[in-house]
C-alpha cells in the first residue's frame, strides 16, 4: 500500500503539535510522501485559520523538514485555502506547492456574516435560520453553486471535502441525497471539476472526528467521478499525529470496488498516478 496524505493541520491552526511529530508518525506508519495543509490566513476572524503572521514560519518549518528527512519521506508544502468574495490567491505564494479549495462558509448577502458551512448541528442551524430562511435546499444549492465559483475562478489543486455539507445530515435530517435536486447539483459541480482537471479527495476526517461513518464524498460520488475519469486521492484531513491514517484501508478498497486502479499526487515534485 503506497501511503501518502495531502491533508494535515498542526498546531499553526486548528491542529494539535508540531509539524515534525507529524512526520515522526508518518515515519512510524510507512509513509511514502506528506503534505500539510494549514488553513490559509482569511480577511476575518474564523478561530481555525492560520494568522497571517505564522506563514512564512510555516513554510520555513515544512521546507526544514522536507530537507532533514529527505530519502526518508517526500514532504510537501500545501494550504486549505478558503473561497469567498475578495478571499487572496494562495496559488502561487512563494514555497506553497498545491492547494486544497474549499467552502467552509457563505457569506451573508445582507449581514455580510461569515456563516459556517460544515459547522456542527448548532452552526449549521444557525446558518440555515439566518441565511436561508430554514430552507435548505436553498442553503446546499449556495454551497455548491460557490464551489462551482471557486473551481472556475481560483482552480485548485484538489476540491476539499466536497460533500462536507452533509455532516450533519447523517439519518437524512436535512435532505435525501436521492433527490433529484441534490443529484443534479453535485453532478453539476463534478462537471465542472471534471473541466477544470481538479481532483477530488477522499476525506477520512469526518471519521477521526466522529462525525460521519463514510468519507467524504458519499461513494455513489466517487462512481461518478469514476465514470467522468475525476482523479481521486485518499487524504485524511488530519488534525493530530495519531490520526495520519484513520480509515486509509478502507478507504483503498472502497475505491478498488468502484474500479479505481490509482489515486493522482505529487510524487517526485510532479503530479503522477501511483497505484492503489
Ligand atoms: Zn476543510
Ligand atoms: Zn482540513
Amino acid at each position: 500500500m503506497f501511503k501518502s496524505t495531502f491533508h494535515a493541520h498542526s498546531r499553526f491552526d486548528d491542529g494539535k503539535e508540531e509539524l515534525e511529530a507529524y512526520i515522526l508518525e508518518a515515519l512510524k506508519r510507512d509513509f511514502k510522501v506528506f503534505g500539510f495543509s494549514g488553513h490559509a490566513p482569511v480577511l476575518f476572524d474564523s478561530g481555525w485559520n492560520m494568522k497571517q503572521e505564522n506563514f512564512d514560519q510555516y513554510v520555513a518549518t515544512a521546507k526544514a523538514l522536507k530537507e532533514k528527512y529527505k530519502g526518508q519521506i517526500e514532504i510537501y508544502t500545501g494550504l486549505e485555502t478558503d473561497y469567498y468574495p475578495g478571499c487572496t490567491d494562495w496559488r502561487k505564494k512563494k514555497g506553497i506547492d498545491y492547494t486544497i479549495g474549499a467552502i467552509h462558509f457563505l457569506k451573508h448577502p445582507d449581514t455580510g456574516q461569515y456563516m459556517p458551512m460544515d459547522g456542527n448541528r448548532e452552526e449549521f442551524e444557525m446558518s440555515l435560520e439566518e441565511g436561508f430562511d430554514k430552507d435548505v435546499q436553498a442553503l446546499v444549492e449556495a454551497y455548491y453553486s460557490q464551489v462551482r465559483e471557486m473551481l472556475m475562478k481560483m482552480t485548485p489543486n484538489v476540491v476539499a471535502h466536497l460533500d462536507v455539507i452533509r455532516k450533519n445530515n447523517n439519518n437524512r435530517d436535512y435532505f435525501d441525497e436521492d433527490d433529484d435536486w441534490y443529484r443534479d447539483e453535485v453532478m453539476k459541480t463534478l462537471e465542472v471539476i471534471s473541466l477544470t482537471h481538479t481532483i477530488v479527495e477522499v476525506n477520512t476526517g469526518g471519521i477521526s472526528r466522529g462525525y460521519v461513518k463514510e468519507p467524504y464524498p458519499s461513494r455513489w460520488i466517487l462512481e461518478a467521478c469514476h465514470d467522468l475519469d475525476i482523479s481521486v486521492m485518499v487524504n485524511s484531513d488530519t488534525h493530530h499525529p495519531s490520526t495520519i491514517d484513520c480509515y486509509f484501508k478502507e478507504s483503498y478498497e472502497l475505491l478498488k470496488s468502484i474500479g479505481f486502479r490509482s489515486q493522482r499526487i505529487l510524487y517526485h515534485d510532479k503530479w503522477c498516478d501511483v497505484g492503489l
